[in-house]
């Protein structure tokens, strides 16, 4: 996201992929990212601007190319970590209060949501009225501890409460398990999806996902919606083996 002052980068990706014919492995996520940043700033007629880089969770497929803009100038990473997050975003109470990025005439709003994992947040693009959910809601399996349920399920009310006070357009997870007929997932490691739903949910999901929290009520065991299900965290699938393909 590009504001007049800053841009702001969410994930530095996995960074490692299958060796190619050189045996490469890495992945150059940020040679791709900053001269994105810099035809940006031929086509404003201006000198780039400075990178912020911050992450839904600090699972290793989403902070995994760090250290790659970490040793770049002009680019600030706040670790995926709530104190860290907080002193970036001013969130004086985690994980009640809403803090913000103010990218220069653009400002993104940094909701806390613990659950998938400590360091989850959502963040909301006012003008555009995107949300971005990372691993805490994606039309896939959303993985959830027992020990986790509680927390989860106050941050899915925190969050249906800011998006009944906002303009929602998409809403957008960080991966796709779920296949385009309802109801039915590909399983995770799956790396073939010739039929995979597409990746944007919207505002009613939030509710939807809120609602699935309110009937575990304290119990988890997996609860399939149409588009996406909750489920013990290490379950491979959701879907009944005989619909499995
Ligand atoms: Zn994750
Ligand atoms: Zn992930």
């Amino acid at each position: 996201m590009f504001g007049v002052r800053m841009a702001l980068l969410e994930e530095t990706g996995v960074a490692r992929r299958e060796p190619d014919a050189n045996g490469d492995k890495v992945i150059p996520t940020a040679p791709v990212i900053m001269e994105l940043i810099a035809k940006w700033a031929v086509k404003k007629h201006r000198a780039p601007v400075p990178l912020m880089v911050i992450h839904s969770h600090a699972h290793g497929d989403h902070v995994a190319g760090d250290a790659q803009f970490q040793a770049l100038p002009n680019v600030q990473v706040i670790a995926a970590a709530p104190a860290a997050i907080q002193q970036a975003t001013g969130i004086r109470n985690w994980p009640a209060d809403v803090g913000a990025i103010d990218l220069g005439g653009r400002i993104v709003d940094v909701i806390p949501f613990p659950g998938h994992n400590e360091a989850s947040i959502a963040l909301y693009d006012r003008r555009t009225g995107i949300l971005l959910t990372g691993d805490s809601l994606y039309p896939g399996l959303l993985s959830v501890n027992q020990a986790d349920l509680s927390t989860f399920a106050d941050s899915a009310q925190r969050l249906a409460a800011f998006v009944r006070a906002n303009p929602v357009s998409h809403v957008f997870g960080t991966h796709i398990e779920q296949k385009a007929a309802p109801y039915l997932d590909y399983g995770r490691g799956t790396v073939y999806q010739p039929d995979e739903s597409a990746l944007a949910l919207s505002r009613a999901h939030v509710f939807e996902l809120n609602e699935m929290f309110i009937r575990l009520n304290g119990t988890l065991t997996t609860v399939a919606g149409p588009e996406f299900t909750i489920v013990p965290r290490g379950a491979a699938t959701a879907s009944p083996p005989a619909t499995r393909r």
